[in-house]
């Protein structure tokens, strides 16, 4: 169940089809089309002479080791273009979510960097993941609205998540984060009652955290590795006790994505290779759309800004 998650294939290769104007997997251009069709100009050297074959879509690295060239292949993958195509317009995306590279086979060491903070003996506190890859991870907070309609869309399109869960929320129905659990979405440590850590005594703040630590575990059926303060508001105690119980990170947000809109931290109101964002487990009883509308509003965003959507749980 905390097995990771790959992009559906189809969606690697319908991305890359997309943005295979641009040159799929990178800047260099493998795969581009030449820089004369791309802008329509052409020069009497090439007008009349036969042109070569358009150099095959490059594929990044795991697709490309998949790559077969059958006949039956190439069409097995054409009908997964097709089929991902129809995914993300069924989904009302603007375009279909780029695909996430493959995830480090070790979680890298995290070194001081902008948006980690270390100390010695405690869980890192982590705003932004060291990275130069273009991904961000999306993070859902409390667990009040229980919207099956999201938890399927994001299965559907690829897109991972990472939750933080809150027991006075959740356990009305820890079914429903079971499911996410199972199409390999992390349910994480929220506390218990979802009160502001910073001003308990340490008794009660590892209260807070340690119990919901061995709720999630027989709920879910794994123990969180990671843990959330509730307001990211937290002193020194609040991760000592969240590291006595086995926190390994305390991930924060440098975004916090509504149905409507996205909120940035810093002034050039853009996405950073590494970046988290926070958004909410809520429904239309308290903000201006439906999760899905949410979902929407993250994913079109986030590609349209040339990120994939990564599984944090991967990386910290
Ligand atoms: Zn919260």
């Amino acid at each position: 169940m905390a097995g990771r998650r790959r992009a559906p294939a189809g969606l690697v290769a319908a991305a890359c089809l997309a943005a295979a104007v641009a040159g799929c997997g990178g800047p260099a251009g493998e795969g581009a089309v030449p820089s004369s069709e791309r802008t329509g100009a052409s020069t009497a050297a090439d007008r009349g002479a036969p042109r070569p074959p358009a150099a095959p879509v490059a594929l990044p690295g795991p697709a490309l080791a998949e790559e077969e060239t059958s006949s039956e292949a190439v069409a097995r993958r054409a009908e997964a273009v097709r089929a991902t195509l129809e995914t993300a317009r069924r989904w009302g995306l603007a375009r279909p979510p780029l695909p996430a590279p493959q995830p480090p086979a070790s979680r890298p060491a995290l070194r001081a960097a902008q948006g980690v903070k270390l100390a010695d003996g405690l869980p890192p506190v982590v705003y932004r993941v060291p990275t130069e890859e273009r991904i961000v991870f999306l993070t859902v907070d409390d667990g009040a609205e229980k919207d099956p309609e999201f938890s399927r869309m994001a299965g559907e399109l690829g897109i991972p998540l990472s939750t933080f869960v809150a027991d006075y929320l959740a356990r009305s129905d820890y079914g429903y984060f079971r499911g996410l659990a199972a199409q390999g979405d992390a349910v994480n440590n929220h506390t218990i009652n979802h009160r502001n850590l910073k001003v308990l005594g340490y008794a009660t703040q590892r209260d807070e955290i340690c119990r919901q630590q061995d709720q999630l575990e027989g709920q879910i059926g794994a123990r969180p590795r990671l843990f959330r303060p509730p307001y990211g508001e937290y002193n020194e105690d609040t991760l000592r006790a969240a590291g006595s119980c086995g926190i390994e990170a305390v991930p924060m947000w440098n975004e916090e994505a509504f149905p409507d809109r996205m909120e940035y931290r810093y002034d050039d109101q853009r996405l950073h290779p590494g970046d988290i964002i926070l958004t909410h487990f809520r429904g239309t009883d308290l903000w201006p759309g439906t999760m899905p509308e949410l979902l929407r509003k993250v994913v079109d965003e986030v590609t349209a800004q040339g990120f994939a959507l990564a599984r944090l749980d991967d990386y910290l």
